[in-house]
């Protein structure tokens, strides 16, 4: 298997080099250059645990590494420390995948503790080192920091925007004093930040001057990663209700998480629809909906980590829905680029793809949801999985336009611990005992750092090379 970039420039190259790549040289994203069929797999590979899963799933698009290698690293990310690494629960109506068993509570950490210990594997054989640059919307930031904290050969750069996370976001990633870790706080908004991150991996210069590596959603090994859960979690319903597809609903933000269950569906994963869900940042529902893909000003909602209006990973969705012709997505992009939208044709019922069912979910929906679900299931959603949730009723359990699948069960990808939210689950419930942990509890009472930047390019820039000149000294305060 060989990696291409879907503006056509780079490669082919190896799945190492795809994922130190990051963002492609050429602007554009990484890309396998086929899509292995694995429908003759799917009985074996059934009742396999986690981790032989992960290994059958991911053996197929890394083959520049031993197979023992591959192995000790899925081994390594999966092991008894993080267990359950997902779990398939029925909830009312609807299965629930929770994804937030990983050391910062969200569902980045199941692809992120990968890529750590996948950055740790390539250094350690190449020699070298790298320097992490990150933007988060809040939950990308900690779980990248809690990968990468305290390794050889890594530092991490990570831009938040400032005062638009939440507390517990932020102590999550700024408690973390490794001499390794390095947060910015940019006084912007997080496509603001998101730019600036692209402007500085895609300056290519700078980029191999100071060994750039991405971790944001638009790396290869994180979409990889999470391809197998979809597997693990379609099994699990299976296995549950014997039905031979499922509907998966995904909350949904820079498309990282959906684009592997498309690409599990290309591979033959046993998914008859994916439910794509927004909340009022819906550029991507009306994209679905009609074809027109517009940015709009960000608006700030309870589900943060989804107020997205430019989707970093929707450009490899594109290349498909193109023709894989990398010549005419160049130039959606760069028009979308200078005009802030880019248009392809619908079909005729207007909708875009029969594969995607997409909608938006309202504050008002994601609050009831979040009450309703505790009333009636004493199940707690986070805001984020809430609005997946409430999307997912509306749309494909109301018996309304629920397309060529009516019936096959939904399963609902849970994307946070609610406890990272607490704002959100007393607003809903008027309680504040509901959502809670322990280690979320203790952050609260540890020291933190973190540089507050502005708006602007070349204060980040100048930031990280100061701080690679002048790395900070190693803090041994007590972080327990
Ligand atoms: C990142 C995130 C999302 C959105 O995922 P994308 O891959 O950006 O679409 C949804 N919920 C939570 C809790 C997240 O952290």
């Amino acid at each position: 298997m060989k990696y291409i970039s879907t503006r056509g420039r780079v490669g082919p190259i190896e799945f190492q080099d795809a994922v130190l790549m990051g963002l492609a040289d050429d602007g554009g994203l990484v890309i396998p250059d086929s899509i292995p069929d694995v429908t003759d797999q799917l009985g074996a590979w059934r009742p396999l645990d986690y981790r032989a899963l992960a290994l059958e799933v991911m053996r197929r698009f890394v083959t520049d590494l031993p197979e023992g290698d591959l192995k000790g690293l899925v081994d390594k990310t999966y092991g008894p420390a993080f267990e359950p690494v997902v779990a398939t629960v029925k909830v009312g109506p609807l299965y629930v995948l929770e994804l937030w068993h990983g050391p910062t509570f969200a569902f980045k950490d199941i692809a992120l503790q990968f890529l750590g210990n996948l950055f740790e594997y390539i250094l350690a054989h190449r020699g070298g080192c790298m320097n992490i640059l990150g933007a988060t919307s809040g939950d990308t930031g900690s779980a990248a920091i809690h990968a990468v904290r305290g390794r050889r050969g890594i530092d991490v750069f990570m831009m938040h925007p400032h005062a638009r996370i939440s507390q517990i976001q932020e102590r999550q990633m700024t408690t973390v004093l490794d001499a390794n870790v390095h947060n910015m706080s940019v006084r912007g908004s997080f496509d603001d930040c998101q730019r600036i991150m692209k402007d500085l991996a895609g300056d290519v210069e700078f980029k191999r001057k100071r060994s750039l590596g991405a971790v944001n959603s638009i790396n290869w090994a994180r979409v990889l990663a999470q391809i197998v859960y979809y597997f693990r979690g379609v099994f699990d319903v299976q296995i549950q209700t014997g039905s031979p597809k499922v509907r998966v609903a995904v909350p949904t933000g820079n498309f990282g998480d959906v684009l592997a269950g498309y690409y599990a569906m290309r591979m033959g994963c046993p998914i008859s629809q994916l439910i794509l869900a927004t909340n009022e940042n819906d550029i991507l529902a009306r994209f679905f909906n009609t074809g027109l893909y517009a940015r709009e000003k960000v608006l700030h909602t309870l589900s943060p980590s989804m107020d997205i209006q430019a989707a970093s990973n929707f450009e490899r969705y594109l290349y498909y829905k193109v023709g894989c012709d990398a010549q005419r997505l160049r130039e959606m992009m760069e028009q979308f680029a200078k005009t802030g939208s880019l248009r392809v044709e619908p079909g005729p019922d207007g909708t875009v793809d029969e594969h995607f069912l997409a909608a938006r979910g309202t504050e008002q929906e994601c609050l009831e949801t979040i009450r309703k679900y505790h009333a009636e299931y004493r199940y707690v959603l986070d805001p984020h999985t809430a609005v997946g949730v409430a999307v997912a009723e509306r749309v494909a359990l109301g018996g309304s336009s629920a397309g060529h699948a009516p019936d096959d069960p939904v399963l609902c990808l849970a994307t946070a611990h609610p406890a990272k939210f607490p704002d959100a689950i007393f607003k809903a419930t008027g309680r504040r005992d509901l959502a809670r942990h322990p280690k979320i509890d203790a952050l609260k009472n540890l020291p933190a750092r973190c540089a507050v930047l502005p708006n602007d390019r070349e204060a980040v820039r100048h930031f990280i090379e100061r701080t690679i000149l002048h790395p900070p000294a190693v803090d041994t305060r007590d972080q327990s």
